[in-house]
């Protein structure tokens, strides 16, 4: 059974961020963009395992937020959205000023707000980045001219989209109020200070939903999703002590919203926010119902009233999301092997839905008995579940290489399998090992990593 021992890049408080960092280069989950150009500063690309895990969080935050829901549909809306859009959101007006942000806690101030030398009114620091005439969004043109009539804005946020579509989706699903709507996808902001690895990057992926309610429920819905979010966090394995909640200061209060709760994880440098959640009242769609001229206010049956719906936003980072349960899961321990040997290993103990692969089929050999049963396995499992297949070094090492990535489940494959037709399954993090027969190894496998 493993001991927990930390050692080295981790300790008693978890793995340092290079700790992190040189794992996700060295396994492929994730490392510097455009490298053999030298790199662009704080774009990462997803490699091969990071892909899976990156699916793996979108898909956990979709099943929780609309697969297990009756009252909450899924929507993919552009990038490239009106520029009209932006105006109405506020977004044009509020990024146009002389920008300058603490490189503290990297809030940002107009700089003709502060006193000069400037100090921080959040954290009372003193060292800021230049002032930059400085808009948040990202400009492009579309179509073949570069004017102001073909200016388009990729979008910092996913949330308009969802506004802006908000009769279409409610006429055609058919959904009564309260209910939301919620979407997954990139979004561009162009920070002054990125960071912290793929904490805080330029191009991001955001998991937001808006959910619509009668005013006067607002509060409510507010905090039911509060502790709806904390505790999806929890369920995916997020260790408790590392996880709070933070209550925005009113003078924190983005301009339109009632009331703002931060999902913070402690990441290896501190506390910082992986999630926000809003109560936003009827800015949103006040501000698009003015600038459209459309009417987006909403008729209900019940109480024979009509009224512009007020919004709770739960908004999250998908790759912020990633960061902390690749901290929370990194482990270095002391463990003793089945041949009673003490020795050390590293483990992602990533929540199953997270892992990357479900399982790795291990030949003990390369041996040409055993390969085609091995292959056949591999065979038997694929279609099912994302699996690894390794031959490569001796299966001791190949077990420490599947710990390492999170792989729950190692199958090796040995020369008894060949009269017995059963296989050895070895758990991650008890290191257990079970003989299955391959004939019962799906329903073994699926018992185990059927989702939350
Ligand atoms: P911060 O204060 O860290 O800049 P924010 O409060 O501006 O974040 P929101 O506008 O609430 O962020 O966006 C919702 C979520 O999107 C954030 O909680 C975060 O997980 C993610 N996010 C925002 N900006 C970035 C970024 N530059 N890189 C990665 N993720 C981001």
């Amino acid at each position: 059974m493993p001991s927990a021992a930390w050692h080295d890049g981790a300790s008693m408080n978890g793995p340092s961020l290079d700790t992190i960092v040189n794992l996700a280069k060295r396994r492929g989950i994730a490392f510097q963009s455009s490298e053999i150009y030298g790199g662009l500063r704080s774009t990462y690309d997803y490699g091969p395992l990071g892909v899976e895990l990156k699916d793996n969080v979108k898909r956990a935050w979709w099943r929780a937020m609309v697969q297990l829901r009756e009252d909450v549909v899924g929507l993919d809306a552009s990038i490239l959205m009106h520029p009209r859009v932006w105006e109405a959101s506020g977004h044009v007006e509020s990024f146009t000023d002389p920008l300058i942000e603490c490189m503290n806690c990297h809030h940002r101030f107009r700089a003709d707000h502060l006193p000069d030398p400037p100090v921080c009114p959040d954290c009372g620091n003193r060292q800021f980045t230049d002032a930059r005439n400085f808009n948040l969004m990202f400009k492009t043109y579309a179509g073949p001219v570069e004017d102001a009539g073909a200016l388009v804005w990729l979008r910092p946020e996913t949330a308009q989209g969802i506004f802006v579509d908000f009769t279409q989706v409610l006429a055609s699903s058919r959904k009564k109020i309260p209910f939301g709507i919620a979407q997954r996808g990139k979004s561009f902001r162009n920070e002054i200070t990125p960071g912290n690895f793929i904490f805080r990057t330029r191009e991001f992926e955001q998991m937001e939903m808006e959910y619509f309610v009668k005013p006067g429920t607002d509060e409510e819905a507010h905090q039911y999703w509060i502790d709806e979010r904390f505790d999806w966090y929890l369920r995916l394995g997020i260790r408790r002590e590392k996880l709070r909640l933070r209550e925005h200061a009113a003078d924190e209060l983005s301009f339109y919203s009632k009331r703002t709760v931060d999902v913070e994880y402690e990441f290896p440098w501190g506390w910082a926010e992986l999630e926000g959640i809003a109560n936003r009242g009827d800015y949103d769609l006040s501000q698009h119902a003015k600038f459209s001229g459309q009417d987006l206010s909403y008729f209900d049956q019940e109480s024979q009233e009509r009224y512009v719906p007020y919004v709770i936003e739960p908004a999250a980072g998908a790759d912020r999301c990633l960061l902390a349960f690749l901290v929370d899961a990194y482990r270095e321990e002391e463990v003793t092997t089945a041949s009673g040997k003490v020795e050390r290993r590293t483990v992602l103990a990533l929540h199953k839905d997270l892992a990357p692969y479900k399982a790795a089929v291990l030949p003990l050999s390369r041996h040409e008995n055993l390969v085609p049963l091995a292959k056949e396995v591999a065979s038997l499992l694929r279609p099912r579940f994302m699996i690894d297949y390794d031959d490569a070094g001796s299966i001791g090492r190949r077990y420490r290489r599947q710990d390492e990535i999170g792989t729950p489940y190692a199958v090796t494959v040995d020369f008894e399998s060949l009269e017995d037709n059963a296989v050895t399954v070895r758990d991650r993090d008890t290191m257990a090992q079970d003989r299955i027969p391959i004939a019962e190894l799906v329903a073994y496998l699926n018992e185990r990593l059927v989702g939350t």
